[in-house]
């Protein structure tokens, strides 16, 4: 007789613990998991998924124009509610998926919100499961400004549902969501203000880049304020009001904030069985994943470090090989290709031109801005750029970025040459792919 209903008991249905779940089930492990809302967490409801199928359906708003310029003369008109229906189906497929891969993997699932009893025993919808380890993945939520009003903000969460386009868009923030949702809602003819309180876009990345699609998206429409908050929020008859750090007042159908996620911790007992939080209350782990308590572990987006989908499945997957498997799944943090979806899109890989000058001795920056041949037709004045960091010690590239169309895709391939610790000189002797952005990559001099 087993001394524990399981093995191992996952706390959230989100990417991390799915793959958690999943792994140490196949490795043998008896794993049940709990999800108290739809099956596969942020990413698939309300995150990654969604977020791409609006960047696909407002971007075609440029390339419908781009068209014109290649001879297309049709007139054509955008229907929010289906965008909305058609990724509403698509999202209920992926559930079902989710659902299925949990019953074909042997996982029994438990739905309700879940809550440790001790270290051994989780509670969900009244009954109580015990288990030798408990797996914390429940993901983070969006931040709430603490201003007057502050019940009017909206988040992420809810442009998934709008069930009509906001004709007056008030995004605040500069990061990930901030630009790629503000992105979309531009691209769809909606008037975008960004409020942001730091002196530039997107903090922490290369700042070529940076003032690049600054430049980038004010051509497009969006009107980006710096060094500015929003003081409060009031509703009005025609919408709502944000008063503005500097004075202004700017009215709005939608006040968007998409100022960083929390974790997913509180309610969940943790505190209570002396499980040390750290900032925002996310869980503190160690390299293997486990926390303050032997048997309470933690990944993803609860842990507070780098909440991105692929960062929760790597893992999920070192946490299942190293307590059910053979070996570890080391995760290398420090070159983790990212891409930020927002028109044109901007994507990197590795150290920033800062980053580079403190650790290297010594370092070369190659660049260059172009027009994509794509829009030579068409009436898009887009500008993208390439850059690339080299550690002139060895030559080893240890930077890739850029902004314009095709950047996560061409991104995602030069990060296994940088992992694979390529040089500058066999860049140099790869042959370009004519005509195509991505052999600006090999054509730096
Ligand atoms: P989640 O996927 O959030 O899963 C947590 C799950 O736990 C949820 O289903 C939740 O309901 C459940 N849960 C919480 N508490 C309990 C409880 N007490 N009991 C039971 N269940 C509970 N990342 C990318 O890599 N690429 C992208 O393009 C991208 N786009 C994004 C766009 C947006 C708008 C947002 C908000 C995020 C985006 N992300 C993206 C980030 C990505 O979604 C997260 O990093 C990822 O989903 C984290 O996975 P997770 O398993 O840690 O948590
Ligand atoms: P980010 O951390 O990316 O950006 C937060 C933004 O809000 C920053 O510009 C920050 O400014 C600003 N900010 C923070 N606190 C305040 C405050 N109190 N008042 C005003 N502004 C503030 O968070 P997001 O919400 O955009 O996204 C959350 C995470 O989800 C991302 O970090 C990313 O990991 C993930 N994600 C990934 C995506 C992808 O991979 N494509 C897409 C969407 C989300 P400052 O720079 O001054 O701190």
């Amino acid at each position: 007789m087993a001394e524990f209903d399981y093995d191992l008991f996952v706390v959230g249905a989100g990417s991390g613990g799915v793959r958690a779940a999943r792994t140490a089930s196949s490795l043998g492990a008896r794993v049940a998991i709990a999800e108290m809302d739809r099956l596969g967490g942020t990413c698939v409801n309300v995150g990654c998924v969604p977020k791409k199928l609006f960047f696909y359906g407002s971007h075609f708003a440029h390339d419908l124009r781009d068209a014109r310029g290649y001879g297309w003369l049709t007139e054509s008109s955008f229907d929010w509610s289906t965008l909305q229906e058609n990724k509403n189906r698509e999202i209920q497929r992926l559930n079902r998926i989710y659902r299925e891969l949990l019953e074909r993997a042997g996982v029994r699932l438990r739905t309700g919100q879940a809550r440790l009893i001790d270290p051994h025993t989780v509670e969900v919808g009244g009954s109580r499961h015990t288990a030798e380890r408990i797996l914390i993945a429940t993901g983070g939520t969006a931040i709430v400004p603490e201003i007057p009003g502050k019940e009017h903000a909206r988040d992420s969460n809810a442009v998934f549902e709008l069930d009509r386009l906001p004709r007056r868009v008030m995004v605040v923030g500069a990061g990930y969501v901030a630009l790629e949702l503000g992105s979309v809602f531009v691209a769809l003819g909606a008037d975008v203000t960004l409020v942001h309180r730091g002196e530039e876009i997107l903090r922490g990345f290369d700042h070529d880049l940076r003032y690049h699609l600054h430049d980038e998206l004010e051509a497009k429409g969006m009107r980006i304020l710096l060094e500015t908050e929003v003081r409060a929020l009031r509703e009005t008859d025609a919408g709502f009001e944000a008063e503005l750090t500097d004075g202004e007042v700017i009215a709005t159908d939608f006040p968007m904030f998409a100022i960083g996620r929390k974790p997913n911790t509180a309610g969940l007992g943790l505190e209570e069985l002396g499980v040390e939080l750290g900032p925002w209350g996310s869980i503190v782990v160690d390299d293997d994943f486990t926390s303050s308590v032997p048997s309470i572990h933690a990944v993803g987006d609860v842990t507070n470090h780098l909440q991105l989908t692929p960062v929760a499945l790597a893992e999920a997957m070192h946490f299942a090989h190293r307590f059910y498997g053979r070996g570890r799944h080391r995760i290398d943090y420090m070159s983790i290709p990212t891409a930020v979806f927002c028109q044109p899109e901007l994507a990197t890989v590795g150290l920033t031109e800062a980053q580079a000058w403190h650790r290297c001795q010594d370092v070369r920056v190659y660049k260059s801005v172009f027009t994509p041949l794509k829009l030579s037709l068409s009436e898009r004045h887009e500008h993208s750029i390439v850059k690339l960091v080299v550690d002139a010690s060895d030559d080893r590239v240890v930077g890739c970025h850029m902004v314009g169309p095709g950047a996560a895709e061409i991104i995602q391939g030069l990060a296994v040459a940088m992992k694979a610790g390529a040089t500058k000189a066999q860049f140099d002797a790869t042959l370009g792919i004519h005509p195509t952005s991505a052999e600006e990559f090999v054509t730096l001099r």
